[in-house]
């Protein structure tokens, strides 16, 4: 049955002022068309809100979502809006619900190694205090200058630090939830172990908006290694540059980042980078990127031994030492493809280890097929792999959504068939809707729908975003 909504009315936007104060409800224009996108260039997605609201306090977040009940008013949560999976757009329009108001680090203690944020701390803001105190939050997506920590756990974002720590997921102690009928929640606990029910801050996590607002976030803080080395392998094939992460993970070297740049990948941001100068670019070589963190220094010394012999023996023509530059390169990489290209297109899918030369061998065929232009980087060391399609030949934005439609329902079966799934740490969002529904058992689904019927009775909370309870979905 169609999901229908009942527009925002005066009547609500008076409520909501008085829940949060009159400077925290929107309604002018220029709002509205700010929040129609997140990260998305393409006007084939965009839809505007018809109200955001600013709240400031968990208890203000839950009497908003009350009233979007009482009123039948889909919300879309937001934090920072870096997303890449359309999911903080409001494909219903309703509220849009931003979080940057609640942006504190609550505790941040370095002994016993947690600290408490409000959801709409920046990612760098937390792991520049936590250095500052001696220690380390490992969560490290390429965006954490600019994205939060509540966006972080609702998309179970991953980036560069993973291959040792972890995604999001693995930094998360406990949770506080406005569910989507606006019960407060608490769910984990500073544990180090847990057998005592169900493990819910995990289902919170990933599941992007969709079962409640997270509004507090308990983090995990780890040991700052003192030593640390960023070595580059350079390959002149990607084959070659594929076979290692695993033999690298086999010896014992316990990277903390084993990242991949293509070629075109590394010109393309050099280029962005005011023509920044990169070894064996124009050899049309490719990178792998690996670092390596110790609390000991022969340790450290000797892992880059052994890295580097490894490397050469894998056919790596050349290995240098680099400095933070090779992490603007690698973090760069996403703002030098919009430079190109706003509606730049991130695919995201993720394959097993020994899977990884075999399905990005068949990248290549799939541009010619689809007249695509792509780049490519990639979390080698997860499987992740970051292919860009970008609009070089200029379609516009509806036979560009048309092309990469196509290019996705003949791309996610082949990863599919290899054991992946269409997202490594993106997300499914509104973007990916329909494949995730086509390319996921009927079981899975099932459980996933039960889910959400089940904590969000009217279907309210960022409707239309990784499972379409009501089958009415329209790209
Ligand atoms: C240049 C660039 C580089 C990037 N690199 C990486 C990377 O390396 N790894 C990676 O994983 N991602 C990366 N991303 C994607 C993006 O930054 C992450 O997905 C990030 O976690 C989104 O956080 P945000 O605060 O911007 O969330 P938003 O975009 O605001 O929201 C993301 C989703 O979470 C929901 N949501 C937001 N806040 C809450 C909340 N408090 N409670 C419940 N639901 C909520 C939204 O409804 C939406 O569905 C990159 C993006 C850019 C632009």
């Amino acid at each position: 049955m169609a999901q229908t909504y009942n527009p925002v009315t005066p009547e609500l936007v008076e409520e909501l002022k008085k829940v949060v104060g009159d400077r925290y409800v929107k309604t002018d224009e220029e709002y509205l068309e700010q929040y129609q996108t997140d990260e998305e260039g393409n006007p084939h997605f965009f839809k505007k809100p018809e109200v955001v609201v600013f709240p400031g306090t968990t208890e203000e977040v839950a009497e908003v979502v009350k009233l979007a009940n009482k009123y039948l008013v889909p919300i879309t949560p937001r934090s920072a809006g870096t997303g890449v999976a359309c999911g903080a757009i409001p494909i219903y329009h309703g509220m849009v619900v931003e979080l940057q108001r609640m942006n504190k680090i609550l505790k941040l203690d370095a002994d016993y190694f947690y600290a408490v944020c409000q959801t709409g701390v920046f990612t760098g803001q937390l792991q520049a205090e936590a250095k500052k105190a001696g220690v380390m939050y490992a969560g490290d997506p390429s965006s954490a200058e600019s994205c939060q920590i509540g966006g972080n756990v609702a998309n179970n974002a991953g980036g560069n630090r993973a291959v040792r720590y972890g995604t999001t997921r693995d930094q998360i102690y406990a949770l506080k939830v406005v569910t989507p009928t606006g019960d407060i929640v608490d769910v984990g606990a500073r544990l180090k172990k847990c057998s005592t029910g169900l493990c819910l801050e995990q289902l919170f996590a990933g599941s992007e908006g969709t079962l409640g607002i997270i509004t507090e976030v308990t983090v995990k803080l780890r040991p700052l290694p003192p030593y640390s080395f960023n070595m580059v392998c350079v390959f002149n094939t990607d084959k070659e540059a594929f076979a290692l992460p695993n033999k690298i993970l086999k010896a014992g070297i316990d990277p903390t980042s084993i990242e991949y740049m293509g070629n075109s990948a590394i010109a393309m941001t050099c280029k962005y980078l005011d023509n920044m100068e990169m070894p064996h670019v124009d050899e049309g070589c490719c990178y792998v990127i690996v670092t390596v963190e110790s609390f000991d220094e022969e340790e450290s010394d000797r892992k880059m031994e052994k890295l580097c012999d490894l490397a050469e023996a894998n056919g790596s023509i050349d290995e240098f030492e680099a400095d933070q530059r090779i992490w603007t390169l690698r973090k760069q990489f996403a703002e030098a493809a919009r430079d190109i290209d706003r509606m730049f297109q991130t695919e995201d899918f993720v394959v097993p280890l020994d899977k990884i030369a075999e399905m990005t061998a068949q990248i290549p065929e799939l541009e010619k097929k689809y007249n695509l232009y792509t780049v490519t980087v990639a979390h080698i060391g997860d499987g992740n792999i970051h292919v860009l399609p970008l609009n070089k030949y200029g379609l516009s934005p509806e036979e560009w959504f048309k092309t990469i439609k196509a290019f996705h329902a003949d791309l996610f079966p082949r990863v599919y068939a290899l054991g992946g799934k269409m997202s490594g740490e993106h997300g499914i969002g509104y973007k990916k809707l329909e494949e995730f529904a086509r390319c996921t058992p009927e079981g899975e689904v099932k459980l996933i729908k039960a889910i959400k019927q089940a904590l969000d009775p009217n279907n309210i909370m960022n409707p239309g975003k990784l499972v379409d309870v009501n089958g009415d979905f329209v790209a």
